[in-house]
């Protein structure tokens, strides 16, 4: 953070004064600064991951064996709102399908 008086950066936000110039920092300064850290962090989740992206083999993977797709939902895309959506979607479909398969072949009705 920055004194607001005279600019100087401040490493730890636990000092009560500028140790520049001597100015007091306040209850109010401290809640200004961490709603702006706030607004910071819903900026940056709101905005694109270039790292938010599904790795191809794993999509395909959780297609053909579902347990693969519940494994990468869990462990593979934390913090990946994108991702964890394309890995639940492959392992949904994959399942439906698994079923509809294991249907026919052991056809319960017939
Ligand atoms: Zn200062």
């Amino acid at each position: 953070m920055k004194c607001p008086n005279c600019d100087t950066k401040i490493k730890s936000s636990l000092t009560a004064k500028c140790p520049n110039c001597g100015f007091k920092f306040d209850e109010a300064y401290y809640q200004e600064q961490s709603s702006e850290l706030d607004t910071d962090d819903n900026f940056h989740t709101s905005s694109i991951d270039p790292e938010d992206y599904p790795s191809s083999g794993l999509v395909f993977s959780s297609f053909l064996f579902p347990l693969i797709g519940l494994i990468a939902i869990f462990f593979r895309s934390k913090g990946k709102p994108y991702t964890r959506k394309i890995y639940i979607i492959a392992t949904l479909v994959g399942t439906i399908a698994w079923a509809a398969l294991l249907f026919l072949i052991f056809n319960p009705l017939g």
